[in-house]
């Protein structure tokens, strides 16, 4: 079968390997679709941390199909069901596990951790899954539309949960970069509270996409005076919570400027920006935090609100063999939404 292997720092390779089968436990999804990640550019220009051993193996973290085959002793599905596969595979047993969260799992830092980042993912015609555990049924969902859902719509989704109570009718709540994520975050804020929302980008194309996705308000993050713009909607009391899928020095900055006491600023975008967070850098209990993707249970929830029709994400498809161009043309900004591609 055709796999997308990486074999180290900037050598990716499009090649034909051995279709997998599953052992005890596991489960073989044959893939719809699968979702081209910022995290994956990361991933080839920088490999992952301790894991050269781990080379190669197939990329694509965000996956879903349908069940193929069945190793011995799973008995919960049966061949045809459309899935969606759990993106951070964690250890299954430790506390966060046993709570669904193997997002954070306790072993996170001494093992591979999913189906793309260190073990074979879903850029390929069939994938292994360990456990039926990190499968999530999508019902009638086209499973390309699914795909991108487990990291675009789970992690701001993750990110939200957190702050819900901050989330309040009379709040306002600001979202920088409008791309695979942020354009998911809109519609899940739109679902999820009553707060007004703020969309920041550098790009026009995307600030429209923003307002097609219920932005209240759109502000080019380019502007000079975008704080100032930001603080004229906030009032004296700024902004509840800044949600930020860039996560660069500029959009750092921006999100401190506007974060109102109290408030949570959430960097989730791996931009790799720094910020100082010293006494009077910040409003007075302002929450810094770095999420990381969502648990099982909220991939679960998120499914839901796809089931309900409330997360319309913007795709674009591509077969399998274009995936070297896709992956330029998302590192050039170039991908509207998510990119998904097609065994
Ligand atoms: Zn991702
Ligand atoms: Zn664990």
């Amino acid at each position: 079968m055709k796999a997308v292997r990486f074999y180290g720092k900037d050598d990716v390779r499009i090649e034909d390997i051995e279709k997998p089968s599953p052992k005890t436990g596991e489960v073989l999804i044959k893939i719809g679709g699968a979702g081209v990640c910022h995290s994956d550019l990361h991933i080839i220009h920088d490999g992952i941390p301790g894991a050269d051993e781990l080379t190669p193996f197939t990329l694509g973290h965000e996956n879903a199909g349908w069940v193929e085959e069945l190793g011995e002793g799973v008995t919960e599905y049966k061949k045809g069901d459309a899935v969606i596969v759990y993106g951070p595979w964690g250890c299954g047993h430790c506390k966060p596990c046993q709570v669904s969260s193997e997002n954070y799992c306790d072993y996170q830092s001494v093992q591979a951790y999913g189906g793309g980042l260190g073990l074979n993912g879903g850029l390929a015609e069939y994938m292994i899954v360990p456990s039926t555990r990190l499968l999530v049924p999508i019902g009638d969902l086209d499973p390309v539309i699914a795909a991108p859902l487990s990291d675009a719509a789970l992690t701001p989704y993750a990110a939200i949960k957190r702050s819900l109570t901050k989330l309040t009718t009379d709040a306002t709540v600001v979202v920088i970069g409008i791309g695979g994520l942020g354009h998911m975050a809109l519609q899940i804020l739109k679902s999820v509270c009553g707060s007004t929302v703020i969309a920041g980008d550098i790009s026009e194309d995307k600030l429209d996409l923003a307002k097609k996705h219920g932005a209240d308000y759109v502000i080019n993050t380019t502007d000079a005076d975008a704080a100032e713009q930001i603080l004229k909607i906030t009032g004296i009391k700024k902004a509840a919570v800044v949600l930020d899928f860039v996560g660069i020095g500029p959009t750092i900055a921006l999100g401190k400027k506007v974060i109102g006491l109290d408030g949570d600023l959430t960097i989730a975008g791996l931009g790799g920006g720094a910020m100082d967070a010293s006494y009077g850098q910040l409003p007075f209990g302002v929450r810094v935090s770095t999420p990381y993707w969502g648990s099982r249970a909220e991939l679960i929830e998120v499914i839901a609100l796809a089931n309900q029709g409330k997360l319309d994400i913007a795709i674009e498809t591509y077969n399998l063999d274009k995936t070297k161009e896709v992956y330029d043309k998302l590192h050039h900004g170039k991908i509207i939404g998510r990119a998904v591609m097609i065994p």
